[in-house]
């Protein structure tokens, strides 16, 4: 379904960016990688994603946080691969604290990785687009860009935030054949999620298990993490035309989260 179009997935060294990716190639798109990483290891997924699915690998190591690099990847994409077609915005971080001792710096980092860069990346991809009058802007936002949760203002405000950015460039681009949309995952058993059950099981003194339990029974009704490759499956009806009239669409996929 996608032989012959290019995705750019920030953030795809690790956990939902993978996913998204494989999700993609596996449909025949070539791949922009993007995200930090052994590059030993960086090397040897691109050529196991090159082997598996026959699609040309590349990666950029830009840094969200850096609009320039920003601007770099995005071009690297024209130059190298031929296009951008599909771009996922999907690198993030997370820092939890209660607000009068949130440390502004990581409010800085979490607001420029998690919000602007989205904002870089699709300005920077825009004219392509345009002229190719086809694309698809995904936005991995959260269920937190729905509802909050206490000590993650800088999350929540990033999050909520690229829901609203999504739904204007979805009006902008409305009489086009690019939308954009948001993909809002509940908990995902990902490196960044994996920090949040190591801090619950130490603060509580039970083991890694009882802390997934806890974590995903304070919050998701079917006590069960969403995976990545769901994600990407998610991610990959975008893609397909039966998508095509789906635009500024903050997509919930959490286990009943945000049901509730
Ligand atoms: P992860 O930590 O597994 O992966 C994050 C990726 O982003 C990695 O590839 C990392 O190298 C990259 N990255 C981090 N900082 C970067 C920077 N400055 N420049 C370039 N790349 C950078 O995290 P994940 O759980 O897969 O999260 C991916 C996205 O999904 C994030 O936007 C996150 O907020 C969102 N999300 C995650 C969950 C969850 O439960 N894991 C739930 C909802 C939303």
């Amino acid at each position: 379904m996608l032989r012959g179009k290019v995705a750019v997935v920030t953030g795809s060294t690790s956990g939902i960016g993978l996913g998204i990716a494989k999700s993609l190639a596996a449909q025949g798109a070539d791949l922009l990688l993007n995200g930090f990483g052994d590059k030993a290891e960086i090397d040897r997924l691109k050529a196991s994603l090159a082997g598996e699915y026959g699609v040309k690998v590349f990666h950029s190591p830009a840094d969200m946080s850096k609009p320039n690099e920003i601007q770099m990847m995005i071009q690297y994409a024209i130059t190298s691969l031929g296009s951008a077609d599909i771009l996922v915005n999907n690198a993030g971080i997370q820092h939890t604290a209660p607000i009068e001792s949130f440390p502004p710096e990581k409010w800085e980092a979490i607001i420029s990785i998690n919000l602007s860069a989205a904002f870089y990346a699709i300005r920077a991809a825009m004219p392509n687009l345009k002229a190719r009058n086809w694309g698809r802007i995904i936005n991995i936002a959260s269920a937190h860009g729905l509802v909050a949760s206490e000590h993650k203002v800088a999350y929540v405000a990033a999050k909520h935030g690229i829901v609203g950015l999504t739904k204007v460039v979805a009006l902008e681009t409305a009489t086009t054949g690019i939308t954009c949309n948001a993909i809002c995952p509940g908990w995902v058993l990902t490196p960044l999620v994996q920090k949040q059950v190591d801090d619950w099981a130490a603060r509580e003194k039970i083991s890694n298990d009882k802390a997934k339990e806890a974590l995903l029974s304070e919050k998701q009704p079917s006590k069960q993490f969403v995976t990545p490759e769901q994600i990407g499956g998610l991610a990959t009806f975008l893609c397909s035309p039966a998508a095509d009239q789906i635009r500024g669409v903050a997509y919930s996929i959490d286990g009943g989260w945000t049901a509730q």
